[in-house]
């Protein structure tokens, strides 16, 4: 509906108004009469086809023109033009020189009778030029999109895909679009996983708030598991308001996967799977936290197998680790599942326990671990029955770090294992200042040798088959302490084997021995065997050189046949080539070697094949046990006729009665030494002892 003021609607001068109006307007514009003859043409019509307007006054009636400019629109349309869809009421043409028009033709009827058609064409050539160019941009964007490798998408407000790039098609497995088009979610992840997007989705389309999630494992419909971390923003329409969600998304799950290969390496042990010492670093400090927020107790639980080593050693490496991956199988079963289980290092495995009312919780599980070796394992389709030590300490009562926890249930486990394994100890303060006097003990050593502390006794060994005569020695180390005033070998050796002190010790000890013999041999005339105890850590220590010995024995005039290296058959528990060469070297120079403690220790009968050895000494608890038991006794005799038989000395320690003294000389044995012939005596005492001898003799 138009509107023209009624003052001009009736006037001559609205026509021409109009008119003027009209050829001004920037759209071509012609009417044709029914005939087809073209009845107006406005200015901008003419301008399209190039018409003058004497053209058109002449032939305004002429068939011939008008005919004319049919064919060319026709042709135009038909040979050059392609008729777009899309424009309900307008027909697209456009021209080869690159010009887009789009026509609208209304039909309308004049005063009832006539028809006419009214055309107009309307320029588009800019407008399609501009679409061209956005369909292009976007072309290029959508190829850009696809090349990029994070995933891309457009969800429409119902959280449906509108539209997504090509790498989020193979992220997902899809065909193509249309597998996605106008879905949600729930066609690609398992229920839990859409429905947390579903949430997520739903929050930023009623705040408008952008989501960054984080790195977070998703699982499709297939179970495949994927990692990535998703960014969502919200989509704003022409109105500003939310109309959808666009995201990005980038998958990670190679990443992870790396990560995780090497976090598993990092935090578990390669051979059963357990959590190594880190992993269980970071247990405990959970632990500790929940305990902080919660006070009950955690318990912590040492494991350490009983003579690992010799398995290893006796049946190989594989089988030793077999061993240890059918321990922690069993130890699985021992806990809850809020406990933890770790393998520390070698055969020592450690169990966190978490949450206990009382000490009686953990005590179920020792009881299961302990359990756990009463079957015999099989290794190498060989039975092996395996035994335990365990150490217990609790948190906070044995200490609030784990360093401190772990070092008490140590500590118990130590004793444990002092007293012969298979078996457990909860730590007591009692045995920390056992400890604490070991590391001061280990201090003290450093300054003793320097500060003049020790000295040596030599306890005479007497030969039982005459008439008792003092034939040999043995040096035993004496340490006084400036504070502490005596203190025993049994106490401090171990301390100094432990920190390596040892080998300068017994170099003193050994040059100190033969110093103090060889004065003596020269004041009494009297030839003494002269035994030195050894530790293997010594024949380990580098630069240690049988030489030097030999030739400090020269010097003093001591023979290197008086000389006897006494070791302990724990030298052959982990005998190295070393070792061995310094024992072969020992023998060579003439010096012998003799087994102390015999009978106590474990494959005592079996090495006296393979090594060269001179002197057995037959452990204390032979001599001390015989009245009481029996079987010792008789174990003692046999160990005495096996020595002949195999034309080695024989001496019995620890004689304190005149009783034991008869039994083992009835029994054969040929030398013995103990507090029943004489205590140890300081070098000068048994020098004077010596000489009141001979004097007697004489
Ligand atoms: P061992 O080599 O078996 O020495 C014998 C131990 O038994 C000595 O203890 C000695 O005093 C003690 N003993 C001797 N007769 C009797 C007896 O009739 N009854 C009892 N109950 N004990 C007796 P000691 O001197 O306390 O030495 C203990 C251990 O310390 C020695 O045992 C030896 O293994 C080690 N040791 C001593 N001196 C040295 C040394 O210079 N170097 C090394 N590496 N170890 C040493
Ligand atoms: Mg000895
Ligand atoms: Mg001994």
């Amino acid at each position: 509906m138009s509107f023209a003021l009624k003052q001009y609607s009736d006037n001559p001068i609205y026509t021409r108004l109009l008119q003027t109006a009209l050829s001004r307007l920037p759209l071509a514009l012609c009417i044709y009469d029914a005939d087809t003859n073209l009845v107006y043409a406005n200015d901008t019509y003419m301008e399209l086809w190039g018409f003058e307007e004497r053209d058109l006054a002449q032939e305004l009636n002429s068939q011939r023109l008008t005919r004319q400019l049919e064919k060319v629109t026709t042709e135009s349309s038909q040979a050059l033009v392609e008729v777009l869809s899309g424009y309900d009421d307008c027909t697209r043409i456009e021209f080869r020189d690159g010009r887009i028009f789009d026509l609208f033709t209304l039909k309308f009827r004049l005063e009832g009778k006539k028809d006419f058609n009214l055309r107009i064409w309307r320029d588009q050539s800019q407008q399609a030029w501009q679409l061209e160019q956005v369909t292009e941009q976007l072309g290029m964007f959508k190829t850009l999109t696809n090349l990029l490798p994070d995933q891309l998408f457009f969800k429409d407000a119902n959280q449906c895909y509108m539209e997504v790039n090509e790498s989020f098609l193979v992220h997902h497995g899809l065909e193509g679009m249309d597998a996605i088009l106008g879905l949600n979610d729930s066609t690609l992840l398992l229920p839990e996983y859409w429905k947390r997007s579903e949430f997520e989705e739903q929050e930023i389309i009623r705040t408008g708030k952008p989501v960054v999630s984080d790195l977070r494992e998703e699982v499709r419909l297939n179970g495949d598991r994927v990692w990535s971390q998703c960014t969502k923003l919200p989509y704003y329409d022409a109105k500003g308001e939310i109309s959808g969600i666009f995201g990005f998304s980038v998958d990670v799950t190679d990443q992870r996967r790396n990560e995780q290969l090497i976090w598993q390496q990092a935090n578990y042990d390669h051979l059963t799977q357990l959590p190594n010492r880190r992993l269980f670093a970071e247990r405990w400090h959970s632990a500790w936290q929940a305990h902080l927020r919660d006070p009950k107790a955690i318990g912590l639980l040492l494991i350490n197998l009983d003579g690992f080593k010799i398995i290893n050693d006796s049946l190989g490496f594989q089988s030793g680790e077999q061993l240890l991956v059918s321990v922690a199988e069993r130890l699985r079963r021992c806990v809850r599942s809020k406990d933890s289980i770790a393998r520390l290092s070698g055969d020592e495995f450690a169990i966190l326990a978490t949450d206990l009312k009382n000490e009686d919780d953990l005590r179920v599980v020792v009881r299961k671990v302990l359990a756990q070796f009463d079957e015999p394992f099989i290794i190498s389709r060989q039975s092996l029955t395996v035994h335990a030590s365990l150490g217990v300490a609790y948190a906070p009562e044995d200490g609030e770090d784990l360093d401190t926890v772990m070092m008490h249930a140590d500590q118990a486990l130590h004793e444990v294992k002092r007293q012969g394994g298979k078996n457990w100890k909860r730590f007591t303060e009692e045995l920390n200042a056992n400890v604490s006097q070991q590391f001061s003990l280990a201090n003290d050593l450093r300054y003793a040798v320097k500060n003049q502390e020790f000295s040596i006794n030599f306890q005479p060994i007497v030969d039982m088959q005459s008439n008792l005569e003092w034939v040999k020695v043995e040096t035993l180390i004496r340490w006084h302490h400036p504070r502490r005033g005596w203190v025993s070998p049994a106490d401090f050796i171990p301390v100094a084997e432990q920190t390596g002190l040892i080998v300068e010790i017994g170099e003193w000890v050994f040059h100190e021995a033969i110093e103090r013999l060889a004065e003596i041999q020269q004041e009494t005339g009297l030839s003494l065997l002269v035994s030195v105890n050894v530790s293997p850590r010594q024949l380990k220590a580098e630069g240690f050189d049988p030489n030097r010995w030999l030739e400090h024995a020269k010097k003093l005039g001591v023979d290197p046949s008086n000389i006897v290296v006494e070791i302990t058959e724990g030298m052959f528990l982990d005998p190295d080539e070393q070792v061995l060469g310094h024992l072969d070297r020992f023998t060579e120079l003439d010096m012998k070697i003799s087994l102390d403690d015999f009978g106590t220790g474990y494959a005592s009968v079996s090495f006296l094949e393979n090594f060269s050895v001179d002197v057995l000494k037959l452990d204390r608890a032979f001599v001390n046990d015989a009245e009481k038991t029996p079987r010792r006794r008789i174990l003692a005799e046999a160990i005495i006729n096996m020595a002949k038989a195999l034309e080695l000395e024989v001496v019995a320690e620890g004689i304190e009665t005149e009783a034991q003294s008869d039994w083992l000389r009835a029994a054969g044995c040929e030398y013995g030494q103990g507090y029943f012939y004489s205590k140890p005596l300081t070098p000068g005492k048994l020098l004077e002892q010596l000489r009141e001898r001979q004097g007697s003799k004489g």
